[in-house]
């Protein structure tokens, strides 16, 4: 008989180093002399499960691109710093970000269940001493105009169940708030993340909770993952995705159509896909906004309107996420 593996197990064997990840993707370590950047405040950290998808002896990989530090960090630019979307200016608490009319964020926890190479968080200072929400609750109780608190981070889900169901029976006990949203990208990682006890915290929650999952390409999918994501809907909890817009990981009309097509096939309606965020450390990961536009027109053509989302990018201090159009940057809504 096997023993159930907890999703806590499974994390602690993420590769968080690179040599054994080369070793098991069959790497060369001598080309690695010249890609690698072997230290960084920003450490490798890569669930066993997606590893497993990455092909063999690839070094330009979708998935592996996306989670291997590489020299190219370190190239700077005046345009790639550390705070892009200005997440200082608006931090009412230490972990609660107020931006948008309506809405705001409780950076619930710094931990995720990977290490995006081009997060847009990733020098973000981390509140870390305080393990509870004392000032942020007391921030958003006392402001009625918000309606909608989204749980982010790093991952919300890197929580455990006791710690988000506290979390959650406090937020649904606020009158003036109809809705939880997480953003996640732990179900692409660890889908065992989403077991029965969590699933239970969803189901009977009182507010209207809304999924919206992070992810870049179809490979990181399979049928444990949908099949976990397939146990939030039959909630009824809506599922949405965002995705990034990264050079060498689905910068091509195929990729996208393909991740789009897969999504809506299982019931996700595609979000966002966002232009880079200009983070310090991601330059090699940006596609420009005409290359952007161009895909954009070609999505429109070959999807559904639903299947197509919309192409935003975040500029300090608007009032909400600016839509890249065709001819020009207008204000869209969120
Ligand atoms: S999961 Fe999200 S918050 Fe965590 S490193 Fe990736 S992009 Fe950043």
């Amino acid at each position: 008989m096997s023993i159930p593996v907890s999703w806590r197990q499974i994390q602690r064997n993420s590769f968080t180093d690179w040599n054994a990840l080369l070793s098991f993707l069959e790497l060369d370590p001598v080309d690695g002399e010249t890609i690698l950047l072997k230290k960084s405040n920003f450490p490798l950290n890569l669930p066993v499960r997606l590893a497993e998808k990455i092909e063999k002896g690839r070094w330009d990989d979708p998935i592996l691109r996306q989670f291997l530090p590489r020299k190219e960090e370190e190239i700077e630019s005046p345009l790639f710093v550390l705070d892009p979307i200005a997440d200082g200016a608006f931090r009412k608490e230490p972990k609660l970000l107020h931006k948008y009319e309506g809405r705001a964020l409780l950076l619930c926890t710094s931990a995720c269940a990977m290490h995006c190479r081009y997060c847009f968080r990733r020098h973000f200072p981390y509140e870390t001493e305080q393990k509870l929400f004392t000032g942020e609750l007391a921030a958003i109780r006392s402001d009625r105009t918000l309606k909608e608190i989204l749980l982010s981070g790093g991952d919300p889900l890197s929580l455990s169940n006791a710690q988000l169901k506290a979390l959650m029976e406090s937020l649904s006990a606020i009158e003036h708030l109809k809705r939880i949203r997480f953003h996640t990208r732990f179900p692409m990682g660890i889908p065992e993340r989403i077991d029965g006890e969590f699933l239970e915290l969803l189901a009977s929650c009182p507010k209207q909770i809304i999924f919206v999952i992070h992810c870049n390409h179809l490979l990181e999918f399979d049928e444990v993952v949908f099949d976990a994501l397939k146990e939030v809907q039959k909630l009824g909890i809506p599922i949405l995705s965002q995705s990034v817009l990264l050079r060498g990981v689905n910068d091509s009309v195929e990729t996208l159509v393909t991740l789009f097509e897969g999504l809506v096939s299982r019931g996700i309606l595609p979000y966002y896909l966002h232009q880079l965020d200009p983070v310090q450390g991601a330059t090699h990961f940006e596609v420009s906004e005409m290359e952007g536009l161009e895909m954009m027109e070609a999505l429109a053509a070959r999807l559904p309107g639903y299947a197509v989302p919309k192409y935003v990018r975040e500029i300090p201090h608007r009032p909400s996420k600016v839509q890249v159009t065709s001819c020009r940057v207008s204000s869209g809504r969120e």
